[in-house]
């Protein structure tokens, strides 16, 4: 097996996100946090969409030795991305020891138990204190030039409740590597606690590389800001101090004003001038550096920034752009510690590793906002109810429950072989079927009679009050849809082409079923797999036509939209399609004329819904470059489900159309994918208060949906059949 990536502090804002890019890169990660400031909800979801091959989470503390060289025996590391730190610059001051343990002392027990593994440090740019503008952009041989110069003959370390002395006091008695005289130096010259332990970290790894040749990059952020596209994983600190999450707190509600710390600095409009850096790329920086160092390259510091300076009110300005808020503002006094301007020199890692920041600051606001609008708690396990008005039903979404023990039974997923012919299949051409008649020798998509049908034409009459009872004739037509002659093939493995077959199949059913005067309600569904109640591998699909509007699903949808309509004057779906597109986490699929979402209140864990963008009240109204378009999408959802299974996916998928009755109700085909499946073998049970209650949805739908997009990309990668299509 591949050497995983050790990330400690991947729980974390940084960390996350380079934890995530790693995992986007199919590489094998081992996270180790103690979920001090981390979030649980960001290990859960990396557990849930990559799976125990590529991802593991070790809940430990850097300060326990012992536990971190179990981690050490457990998994073999090719390196080590170090995000572990404590970072609050005011926090620092008030608690310096905290500060010590947690960044010094834990890093030396890191530093001893990973002996000379390649490592990519996490470091700040409070290493550089409060430089002089004549300083600024600021290289990373700042503090080699103050100290050629005797900049620096005191410590600047700002009022803190210990002293420099006390600090260096410490490092003494707890730490191996000693203090040359550079290292004194160059403590002296931060200003605060925060950034004297990540001096000491930067010359601990020199110290050490000195001891074991293990090489190291430093890298210096400057102000990391903004979140990860997928908008499930952001920055939430508690308490938050940084700038730009409390102005977009302040955008939406969340806090009155935001106060500005002086705008008596020397800088053009008086407020302290910054470098925003987008963490995307600050997490890209790192990936960069360890494949650097595995490669062989040289231990180096960089600083990440984007180069430029933007202020407090600039900041401001752009985030009342970006959201679209007015953001109140006071001015308030200086905050102790924090120099006038603070701006990088990046161009040491875009000459050695080609890195440079591209995003604009507008992106990187745009996606900080996203992050926070979606999350205005923060992380948060979902566990509320949800009405799902596709389905007139409240579900219960309590998605802590995905992780409860299970010791009951699970199911084998396989059903399938790659017999292309089976001589006991009733499906497959020139068989003899239970009721006795022979399958033609056909091509294509073939169509037939149900031998076993739950309607009929010529059903008996009856209409009839058994006190509070009713019975009706049970009316109707039922036929088999076979897909294809292949006994082997399933919708997610047919050929663009041949789906396309199956789509027009759909459509002539639809619309020859719907005009025979009696039928109303041509259902068009397909189950697949043993857990949906289905043993017949062979690809095929059911067709219900009833003379009366079906109850379950199908009635109550038709009043739901009609209220929507009534009270809005908007189609219901459509509605829906813009909410989902705006949201985007639940988005699996957004193609030129179809969307596929998880919905907001997924019943079952993994629904799925497949609608055309433009209003069409069935697949008649879809013209052939529309249905072209909906067989790719239907089929990379299923295929991607496939994948996540890793097995012929379980489910049952319907058609929801217009009834064929001649009403124009405006309605909006939908197509439903959904499944009995909670997991890999994992049955959802519909017992309890499923049945007599509210439906319980055991998964969070934003997690669901990226777990399936996940799997999508994956399938995608490896799939020449769906690779070869993409190439025509
Ligand atoms: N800032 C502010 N009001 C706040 C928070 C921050 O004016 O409520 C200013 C802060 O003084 C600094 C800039 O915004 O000049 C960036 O601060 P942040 O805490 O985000 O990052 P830092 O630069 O301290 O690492």
């Amino acid at each position: 097996m591949i050497d995983a990536v050790l990330v400690t502090g991947g729980a974390g804002y940084v960390g996350s996100h380079t934890v995530r890019r790693l995992l986007e890169d199919h590489r094998r990660v081992v996270v180790l946090d103690d979920l001090s400031t981390g979030h649980r909800e960001v290990i859960t979801l990396f557990e849930r969409v990559y799976g125990p091959e590529q991802f593991c989470f070790e809940h430990v503390s850097l300060l326990d030795h012992s536990a971190l060289s179990s981690v050490f025996e457990r998994h073999h590391f090719c390196g080590i991305l170090d995000f572990a730190a404590r970072t609050l610059v005011g926090e620092s001051q008030d608690e310096p020891y905290r500060y010590f343990e947690n960044n010094v002392i834990a890093f030396q027990n890191l530093l001893d138990v990973g002996r000379g593994l390649p490592i990519v440090k996490s470091s700040t740019a409070a290493t550089y204190g409060e430089p002089g503008a004549e300083h600024i952009p600021l290289k990373e041989n700042y503090q080699q030039k103050c100290i050629a110069d005797g900049d620096f003959e005191n410590s600047q370390l700002m009022p803190a409740a210990v002293d420099f002395g006390t600090l260096l006091g410490w490092y003494e008695q707890h730490i191996a590597f000693e203090l040359c005289d550079e290292d004194i130096a160059l403590l002296k010259i931060p200003t605060n606690v925060y950034g004297i332990t990540k001096m000491m970290d930067e010359r601990m790894l020199l110290h050490a590389e000195q001891q074991t040749g293990g090489r190291y990059v430093v890298l210096r952020y400057f102000n990391a800001a903004g979140a990860d596209s997928s908008r499930l994983i952001g920055e939430d600190h508690d308490p938050e101090t940084h700038l730009i999450p409390i102005v977009l707190q302040v955008a939406l509600g969340k806090r009155e004003k935001i106060t500005v710390f002086g705008d008596d600095y020397a800088t053009p409009d008086g407020t302290a001038v910054r470098d925003y850096i987008s963490v995307v790329e600050l997490a890209d920086a790192h990936i960069k550096s360890l494949d650097m160092l595995l490669a062989g390259g040289q231990s180096a510091t960089y600083n990440l920034g984007r180069e430029q300076g933007v202020s407090v009110r600039e900041i401001l300005e752009a985030a009342r752009e970006v959201t679209g808020h007015d953001i109140p503002e006071v001015i308030g006094s200086r905050r102790r510690g924090d120099p006038a301007t603070l701006i990088a020199d990046a161009s040491r890692i875009q000459r050695d590793m080609g890195w440079g920041a591209g995003e604009t600051l507008h992106e990187t606001l745009e996606s900080a906002y996203h992050w926070h609008r979606l999350h205005p708690h923060g992380y948060r396990v979902v566990q509320e109810e949800r009405f799902n008005p596709f389905w007139n039903r409240w579900v219960n979404i309590a998605s802590h429950r995905a992780d409860r023990p299970w010791r009951g039974e699970t199911q084998p997923m396989e059903n399938s072989d790659d017999m292309a012919y089976d001589p006991e299949c009733y499906l497959c051409p020139g068989n003899t079927r239970a009721a006795g008649d022979v399958n033609p020798d056909y091509k294509g998509v073939w169509t037939f009679e149900n031998d076993f049908p739950t309607l009929v034409l010529d059903a008996y009459q009856t209409q009839a009050q058994l006190g509070p009872y009713l019975s009706r004739t049970s009316r109707g037509v039922c036929e088999v849809v076979v897909y294809a002659p292949n006994h082997s093939r399933r919708l997610s493995t047919l050929s663009l082409d041949a789906f396309v077959q199956v789509i027009d199949a759909w459509a002539e059913i639809y619309d020859r079923l719907g005009k025979v005067p009696e039928i109303v309600y041509p259902l068009i569904f397909e189950n697949r797999g043993m857990v949906m109640g289905n043993s017949q591998p062979h690809p095929h699909g059911q067709v219900y036509a009833y003379c009366e509007i079906p109850g379950l699903v199908v009635k109550p949808q038709l009043a739901m939209f009609e209220s929507h309509r009534e009270k809005t004057g908007r189609c219901f779906v459509c509605d829906a399609n813009r909410v989902e597109a705006e949201d985007g986490r639940r988005i699996l699929i957004n193609r030129p004329h179809v969307l596929a979402y998880v919905p907001f209140a997924a019943q079952f864990p993994y629904d799925v819904i497949v609608v055309p963008k433009a209003h069409a009240a069935s697949l008649l109204d879809l013209n052939g470059e529309e249905r072209r378009d909906l067989s790719a999408g239907l089929r990379d959802v299923l295929g991607g489900l496939d994948g996540l299974f890793a097995a012929p996916y379980h489910y049952t998928l319907a058609l929801m159309q217009a009834p064929t009755d001649g009403v124009d109700r405006g309605y909006h085909m939908q197509v439903h994918i959904t499944s009995l499946l909670r997991g890999p073998g994992l049955r959802k049970h519909v017992v309890g208060a499923d049945i007599f209650g509210n439906l319980i949805n055991p998964s969070d739908p934003d997690m669901t949906a990226e777990e399936i997009r996940w799997a999508m990309r994956k399938v995608k990668h490896h799939d020449p059949q769906i690779n070869a299509d993409k190439r025509r």
